[in-house]
């Protein structure tokens, strides 16, 4: 096998990719979509596939093949990424999606192409380093792992033949070639009318291309059928949950008024809390606290006390972007705890009223939200009754960790 330690000689940039993500995922579970767009640890399978081309210095342009039907997922899937990427629609077969992949590939000025399937979201920056650093002018190079199993051919349920393993290798991709030798390999079997070719080295092989065996890896697998997700679940857990808390602290001061509005409810006192919004200091605190959990920031961030929008805004819709932010990045709250400290007016009668609209908002079991409150002696600005303040805390499980 080639070792592939010639990578140091790469230009930035000379190196193109082609990411084929045009199939249908039938084996894997139609139901559940394309596999390459499922989640994955919670990130899109197509969005680890593309990480370690993202990361490396000698690739520039990444051409992504997907299905007409897909667009708009693809660039969803691939995030802040897409800006990055050349999206090209595929064909009828895979070799013809790789074929249109080639073609945008071919003016881009690059001199070597890779080729991956986008179900193969384990492929790292060694294994590509190996198969760059194998491909010259003259020769293309795949990544393969020697077949250790012993081998059968099987007829009607029963062993025809045992095969000799001696020699065998299994092709994983990222496949790598010399861009014009590979485009004119894959022009030629389009022309010729072949469509049975299963990956690009046969293409190249057809076409008197040789091409090199470099060392695959073995966590470099395919996703393709619905138990290969479960197992790429696992490897990718963290052996902890990631649980983030955040704190938020916020205080307001009573101005003139008849209510004030805590956790969500409206109160009836001789004083409201003066601010640009409804000045509910419990969700004020609870959306830092939230957004805390994955370092989004603070309320000002998000909603700036300058924006007339949130003239009088009831702070409910602060929580649920917060909230929604913490979703979109695979975050499930676990609980949320806000202590008020106030004199007056009473807590304890709106406790339920004040749990079920933080259940209601943060779309969690009354179970996992906690509201208490505490007078603060007659000490200070709170006990000589100029102000309210809340403290909040809220506990967040990233199952995968969160994204980059
Ligand atoms: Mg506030």
């Amino acid at each position: 096998m080639a070792d592939g330690n010639e990578i140091q000689r790469r230009k930035p940039g000379s190196v193109g990719v082609v990411l084929v993500a045009a199939g249908r995922g039938v084996r894997a579970g139609e139901a559940n979509g394309p596999k390459q767009y499922r989640n994955l640890a919670g990130r899109p399978v197509i969005a680890h596939a593309l990480g370690a081309f993202l990361d490396h210095p000698a690739i520039g342009p990444l051409v992504v093949v997907v299905h007409p039907d897909d667009r708009l997922q693809a660039r969803d899937a691939v995030g802040d990424a897409a800006a990055r990427l050349a999206f090209v629609d595929g064909g009828a077969t895979r070799q013809l999606s790789v074929l249109a992949g080639l073609r945008a590939l071919a003016d881009k000025g690059c001199d070597t192409a890779l080729i991956h399937d986008a179900a193969r979201p384990f492929a790292d920056r060694a294994l590509l380093d190996r198969v760059i650093g194998a491909v010259d002018a003259d020769a293309g190079a795949i990544p393969a792992l020697a077949v250790v199993d012993t081998l059968k051919r099987g007829a009607g349920g029963h062993i025809a033949a045992t095969v000799a393993r001696d020699g065998l290798y299994a092709a994983q991709t990222p496949q790598g070639f010399p861009l014009a030798a590979i485009l004119a390999a894959h022009e030629a079997a389009a022309a010729s009318g072949r469509a049975d070719f299963t990956d690009d080295a046969s293409i190249a092989e057809a076409h008197g291309l040789p091409v090199r065996l470099v060392e695959g890896s073995p966590a470099n697998v395919k996703l393709t059928l619905p138990g290969d997700f479960t197992m790429a679940e696992t490897r990718l857990a963290p052996s902890l949950p990631d649980v983030r808390t955040g704190n938020g602290y916020d205080v307001h001061a009573f101005e003139p008024g008849d209510h004030v509005t805590l956790c969500g409810v409206e109160i009836a006192h001789g004083r409201r809390l003066s601010g640009h919004s409804d000045a509910d200091v419990g969700l004020h605190a609870l959306t830092d606290a939230l957004l805390a959990t994955c370092g989004a920031g603070d309320i000002g961030t998000h909603f700036p006390p300058s924006d007339p929008r949130w003239k009088g805004a009831a702070s409910r819709i602060f929580v649920e972007h917060a909230a929604g932010l913490v979703r979109s990045r695979g975050g499930r709250i676990a609980n949320a705890d806000i202590t008020l400290i106030c004199e007056a007016p009473k807590i304890g009668p709106h406790r339920p009223a004040m749990v079920a609209a933080l259940a209601a908002m943060l779309g969690i079991d009354a179970g996992r939200i906690s509201v208490k409150a505490t007078t603060n002696e007659r000490l200070g600005f709170i006990g000589r009754e100029e102000g309210i303040a809340a403290i909040a805390t809220a506990s967040v499980v990233y199952p995968g960790g969160l994204p980059e």
